[in-house]
């Protein structure tokens, strides 16, 4: 690149720092603005496929990202009486590992920071511009030859360009939260497992995330105000699991409530001003995969970039982006939407679906297409940049 071309990003979040990581790590001159008074992730936990796992090397975030975190070896649904639904093991030679998400954040900080990002905090975005300008809350605006919007599900870019085309928030939602982990809690049959329960629209998901913590996920219908209250309920969770009643007598003060969100947009760019990450296609956690396709994104996002030398030639290159990556991306949205839908299945009927469809290996790679997938930047040549 002969000129320094220069990007300015709309929040630090997981989208944002990666894709912020890779473009420095590129030769921009990057710069990051966040709202909250610091990079600061919510305490529970997280799911990092093999394709999130690909990127995170190539960015040279991995180690720390994954320093004593969970490896899964399957993925376990179990029925009210804790009979098994399905048990789906993680694919042969792919990676499921699960950490705790302030960790996940703080690797791929220090890596954006080590590329030479400057990150701006206390920094509100309330508009842009196609023309790669950002506005900010105090009457401030920036500009640069590339803007990016990683602002979430509630995303003032997005709004400002007006991309969106479809916003559902979901009837589900979940409580998070982490606890302590001790010695005997999980039986050594289940050693190595992911594992959800069912009861009615109620469920819990079991996770580890490293020798100390498990990551509880509680989820139920927005409608349902007994369970979904953040002062757990502990008798009605753990009538509804008794097995595991000893987990849910430990949770903290400490739980968040949300609802999920699904975001489509007529086109992830305007001009030269971009959007990715939950801004632009938002989706349930039903297959665990929101956060590792905005950091993929991210990082085929400075991959198009790469080589640029005029900021005249960037609107056909991020239209070029979006051609390669939204099929990807759309499928996995389409089918954590659909994944999502036996939760509102009666009990019996929910577990012969669940049993129907895992049987047929068309459905299982629908599923695990995207953590099949080998993102855009995760061949050797990355590797070597992410090694400077
Ligand atoms: C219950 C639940 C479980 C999930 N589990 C998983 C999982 O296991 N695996 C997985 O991969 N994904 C999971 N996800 C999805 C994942 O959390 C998101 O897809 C991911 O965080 C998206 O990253 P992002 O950077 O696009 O957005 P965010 O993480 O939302 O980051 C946006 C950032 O922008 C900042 N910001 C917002 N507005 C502004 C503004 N106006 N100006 C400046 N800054 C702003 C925010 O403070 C934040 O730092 C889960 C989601 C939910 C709800």
């Amino acid at each position: 690149m002969s000129k320094t071309l220069s990007a300015i990003i709309a929040g630090g979040g997981l989208g944002g720092l990666a894709t912020a990581a890779a473009m420095a790590q590129r030769g921009w001159d990057v710069t990051v603005y966040e709202r909250q008074s610091a990079l600061r992730a919510s305490g529970s936990g997280i799911y990092i496929w093999e394709n999130g796992l690909r990127v995170l090397e190539a960015l040279g975030a991995y180690d720390d990202a994954v320093r004593g975190a969970f490896e899964g070896r399957a993925f376990e649904q179990r029925d009210k009486h804790g009979g098994v639904i399905d048990s789906a093991p993680v694919g042969a030679g792919k990676r499921l590992i699960t950490v705790k998400r302030s960790q996940l954040l703080d690797a791929l900080r220090d890596t954006a920071l080590r590329a030479g990002v400057k990150v701006v905090t206390s920094s509100e975005v309330i508009g842009a511009t196609p023309r790669g300008e950002l506005r900010f809350a105090n009457g401030d605006v920036a500009r640069a030859d590339l803007a990016v919007g990683v602002d979430g599900i509630w995303s003032r870019v997005r709004e400002a360009l007006g991309l969106e085309t479809f916003h559902q928030q979901t009837a589900e939602g979940a409580l998070r939260t982490v606890i302590e982990r001790r010695p005997g809690d999980i039986p050594a049959d289940d050693a190595g497992k992911y594992i959800e329960n069912w009861n009615a629209e109620r469920r819990l998901l079991i996770t580890p995330i490293n020798e100390t913590q498990i990551y509880l996920a509680l989820t139920c219908p927005e409608r349902d105000r007994a369970a979904r209250d953040t002062q757990i309920d502990k008798a009605l969770w753990s009538d509804a699991f008794p097995r595991w009643a000893h987990l849910i007598e430990r949770i903290g003060a400490e739980v968040s409530w949300g609802v999920y969100s699904i975001i489509q947009c007529s086109a992830w760019s305007a001009g030269r001003t971009a959007i990715l990450g939950d801004a632009a296609h938002a989706q349930p956690p039903n297959l665990g995969q929101g956060g590792g396709m905005a950091m993929q994104n991210g990082l085929a996002l400075a991959c198009a970039l790469d080589g640029i030398e005029r900021a005249e030639a960037i609107p056909a290159a991020l239209e070029a982006w979006e051609a390669r990556e939204r099929p990807l991306i759309d499928h996995c949205q389409k089918w954590s939407t659909l994944y999502g839908e036996v939760a509102f299945l009666p009990d019996e009927v929910r577990t012969s679906t669940i049993r129907a469809a895992m049987a047929h290996p068309w459905v299982i790679e629908q599923i695990n297409r995207a953590a099949h997938h080998v993102p855009t930047g995760t061949g050797e040549r990355a590797r070597s940049v992410s090694l400077l």
